[in-house]
Order: C-alpha cells, then sequence, then structure tokens
C-alpha cells in the first residue's frame, strides 16, 4: 500500500466540492448538505491518515464515501417496513395497518379540504362531523367526537365529568397499558379521585353500591384489555352497573381500548365486546381507539349521549387534543367500510390480517422456503415452522393465532441478532422476532411476498448491518 501520510496530500473541502462527481450530487441534495459531508469523510480520511492506515485507494474513495453519507442522512428515520414478527397490530410497527381507501383519503385532504367548512352553505364547519354521524349509524349512540387517541379520550371524559369528584373503579381493572397509559394516573391528571372497590379478582355489585355517595361523579369501567384474570373471578355486567347509576343519577361510562365495530365471531376469531353492545346495556358514554381492532388511524372515540358528548366536546382541553385533517379523513374512509360488513375482511388490512387461514400461510411459507435459503446461503439455514401469531396492542391478550414462520438458524459467524440487524438494513427493513437463538419470520403479515424476494436476492446481505 503506499502510504500518503501528509494532511497536505488530502484535497480541500474546496477542491472536492468542485470534483465533478461530488458537484453532482448538489443537484439532488443540495450544497449545504454536499459541504458537511465533505467536511465529515474529510475528518475522518485525517483520522485514518494519523494511524497511517491512508492510501492511494482511499483517495480515490472519497466521492464514493460522501455519496454514502449523503444517502444515509437523507434517508427518513420513519420508514416502511415488513412487520414479520407474529404481531398484528404492533404498538412499535405503527399498529393497525391503513386500507387503500384510507390512504387515498388521507393524500387528497392533505392538500387544502374542507375539514371545518360547510360546503353547502360555505359557512364554519365542525371537524367531528366528517367522522360522528357515521360512528352513531355504527355503534348506535346519539352522538360522538373524535380526539387525539383514547387516552385523550379518557383523560377529557374524566376532565369534564368527574374533576374534582370520585370515580369508583374496580381493583382488577386498575390497568396500565404499554407505554404509560394507566388508569390512576390519568385520574389524578384529571383530577379526579379514585375509589377502588371490590378486589383484584373478585368486584361485586354490591361493592359499587356502597362506594357511591354524593363526591360521585360517575360509574367506570375499563376493559382489561391486555391481560385475562383467570380462575375465581368475579365482574360486574354493563347492564347492572348502568342500572346502579341510572338509580343514583350519574353516568355510567366504559373505556373499551379497542373499538372493534363488528362481532368479531361472525370470522372465527374470539369475541371482543363492542361499543355497541356496551351502549345497548346502558352506557352512557363509550371511549375506544381507532387504530387497534378497528383498523384505522390513531384516533380516539368517544360516544353515547348527546348531552353527555356536547359537554365534552365544549371542554376546552378538547382543542389541546384535536385530531388532524389527514387523520379524520382516514378514519372516515375506514368507518365507510364497516357500513359493508360481509366485504370487510378483504378490504381492512387488520381484519385480512387477523383472519388468514393457517393453511393459506403454510402454503405461502413453503413457496418462499426455496428462494429465501438460496439468499441466505452461508449465513443461516431456513425451516419452514408452525407458530402462533398475536394480535397486540392489548387486545384479547390470550387468543393466539395459528400461523407459520420461516425459521433462520445462524450459521458459521452470524448470530440471530447480526442476522436480525441485516434484514433490518434492507431497503424496506424486515423485522422478525429471536427465539431461542433463531431469527423467527411470522409471515401472517405478509402480504407482498415478490417485493420481500427481490429485495433479499438484489440487496447483498451483510451490507450496512452492523
Ligand atoms: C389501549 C387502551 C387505551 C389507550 O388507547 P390509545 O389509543 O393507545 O391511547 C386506554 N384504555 C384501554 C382499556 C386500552 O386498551
Amino acid at each position: 500500500m503506499n502510504d500518503i501520510t501528509h494532511r497536505s496530500n488530502l484535497p480541500s473541502v474546496d477542491r472536492l466540492l468542485r470534483d465533478p462527481t461530488v458537484s453532482a450530487m448538489i443537484e439532488e441534495h443540495g450544497r449545504p448538505a454536499v459541504t458537511d459531508a465533505v467536511r465529515e469523510v474529510l475528518a475522518s480520511a485525517r483520522g485514518k491518515m494519523a494511524e497511517g492506515a491512508f492510501g492511494e485507494a482511499d483517495l480515490a474513495a472519497l466521492p464514493r464515501l460522501i455519496a454514502e453519507r449523503l444517502e444515509r442522512s437523507a434517508r427518513p428515520s420513519l420508514r416502511r417496513v415488513f412487520n414479520l414478527t407474529g404481531t398484528v397490530l404492533h404498538t412499535n410497527l405503527g399498529r393497525a395497518p391503513l386500507p387503500r381507501e384510507a390512504i387515498e383519503a388521507m393524500t387528497s385532504a392533505a392538500a387544502a379540504c374542507s375539514v371545518e367548512f360547510d360546503l353547502e352553505t360555505g359557512k364554519r364547519g365542525d371537524r367531528d362531523d366528517h367522522v360522528a354521524p357515521l360512528i352513531c349509524r355504527l355503534t348506535g349512540a346519539e352522538a360522538a367526537t373524535v380526539v387525539n387517541n383514547n387516552a385523550a379520550a379518557v383523560l377529557l371524559l374524566l376532565d369534564t365529568l368527574a374533576a374534582g369528584r370520585e370515580v369508583p373503579v374496580s381493583r382488577g381493572e386498575l390497568i396500565e397499558i404499554g407505554g404509560s397509559f394507566r388508569i390512576p394516573d390519568i385520574m389524578t391528571r384529571a383530577g379526579c379521585t379514585l375509589r377502588e372497590v371490590g378486589t383484584t379478582n373478585r368486584t361485586h355489585l354490591r361493592d359499587f353500591a356502597g362506594a357511591i355517595g354524593p363526591e360521585t361523579a360517575l360509574l367506570m369501567k375499563v376493559h382489561a384489555s391486555n391481560f385475562a384474570i383467570e380462575g375465581f373471578t368475579a365482574a360486574v355486567s354493563d347492564r347492572e352497573l348502568a342500572n346502579l347509576a341510572r338509580e343514583h343519577r350519574i353516568p355510567y361510562v366504559v373505556d373499551l381500548g379497542s373499538g372493534q365495530l363488528v362481532d368479531l365471531r361472525r370470522f372465527g376469531l374470539p369475541h371482543e365486546p363492542t361499543p355497541q353492545e356496551a351502549i345497548a346495556a346502558g352506557a352512557d358514554l363509550v371511549t375506544f381507539s381507532g387504530d387497534k381492532l378497528l383498523g384505522g388511524p390513531q384516533a380516539g372515540v368517544i360516544a353515547g349521549r348527546a348531552d353527555l358528548v356536547e359537554r365534552i366536546r365544549k371542554n376546552p382541553m378538547k382543542r389541546a387534543m384535536r385530531i388532524d385533517k389527514v387523520t379524520i379523513a382516514a378514519l372516515a374512509a375506514v368507518l365507510r367500510l364497516y357500513l359493508d360488513p360481509e366485504r370487510l375482511p378483504e378490504r381492512l388490512p387488520t381484519l385480512r390480517l387477523l383472519t388468514r387461514p393457517k393453511a393459506e400461510i403454510v402454503a405461502q411459507a413453503r413457496r418462499l422456503h426455496e428462494r429465501v435459503a438460496k439468499c441466505l446461503k452461508g449465513l443461516a439455514s431456513v425451516e419452514v415452522i408452525e407458530c402462533m401469531s398475536q394480535i397486540g396492542s392489548g387486545s384479547l391478550p390470550v387468543d393466539l393465532l395459528p400461523s407459520a414462520a420461516l425459521a433462520l438458524r445462524p450459521e458459521g459467524e452470524a448470530s440471530a441478532e447480526r442476522l436480525a440487524g441485516m434484514l433490518r438494513a434492507l431497503p424496506v427493513p424486515v423485522v422478525g422476532r429471536i427465539k431461542e437463538g433463531r431469527l423467527l419470520l411470522d409471515l401472517r403479515c405478509m402480504e407482498d411476498e415478490e417485493e420481500f424476494l427481490e429485495q433479499l436476492s438484489v440487496v447483498p446481505l451483510g451490507k450496512g448491518a452492523a
């Protein structure tokens, strides 16, 4: 190697910027970004030179290093991924994948749009108007309003109806949802006092009855969505709680968590309480998420009695939780799909993925097996295995869905972690899960096989991986 040991042999920033290959980069990335990249590459070259590890070849490679650096920093950090974790509604991977109808509606609403403008009268409109009629029609509620997410919906509801007063909640429902949403904390923040009633596993109607006093603002049930208590248990039904609340002239509200709007049994899935069931059983208000089983964008829905919804809408805090126009467009599009439940499993990705039969996933795994094995030759051996997927986002926590995976067993130097890193470095990152030294790619959510295979065979694996 012909060592270049003098810093003076390195080109200056200006000279590199005049290099035809480098100056061509300015067109695409802009001068400030290219200048930064040139400075950074030169700094690291100086470092190498000080160690005596810089040769002619390194000098010639400078433009390529600059190009690579620019590509890396131009790449957004928020990227589409293949979710092969086996968790369909993965909170860290964006929960529900949206249907085509919603994506088109979002694109259209991204421009100037009639979000708070009544096109008939030319007067001011209300953003709730785009979704509230659909929510009412689907749930049987009198009125509805929407905010940023379900955590906001619960906070706003409590702040409006229970600030400064008491709310009895069963000890079995004092839940924490991933990412620090805890019912007791939300209650404190909403300025109300939690009255714990019953025990962790058993709560009776008389426990609630005994807790109601002049300070009680409302009765609340929280759907224990992300765990199940089994064995010697008792909980009070919606109807009983609704009747008790009515006797005391206070509202009964239910935080459902997941807002599934159709009975999942219809599609062979386990049952999850629906807003319409809670409302029919006497709930005055329900709250639920837009991006859990509902399969829509991140949003929180509050639906029920018109007078209560009106009070909530007037709370000045609602402005701080306002839902964005693009989200409203997506939510409206998803809700419209529910008007035709027959075709829902084809059109709504969440339901389509949850209802994929195991046989179909196994067949897909067999189809992909050989080609994936070929791409990973020398890195991992590949096997088709049966596995269990889960719904995720705290929905139906104990119900697992039979599925199939490609199990990658690392070979030679590779480890499962390193393999996982390589797959994450692909143009469309692939995210699996590591289990007992193998990397499992659960195929339940694999919808674009061709794209997956193409990038696997075109991109040299191992490049760019840690
Ligand atoms: C998920 C969940 C929440 C929080 O909903 P986000 O939409 O994630 O804010 C609140 N309550 C229950 C019961 C939940 O399951």
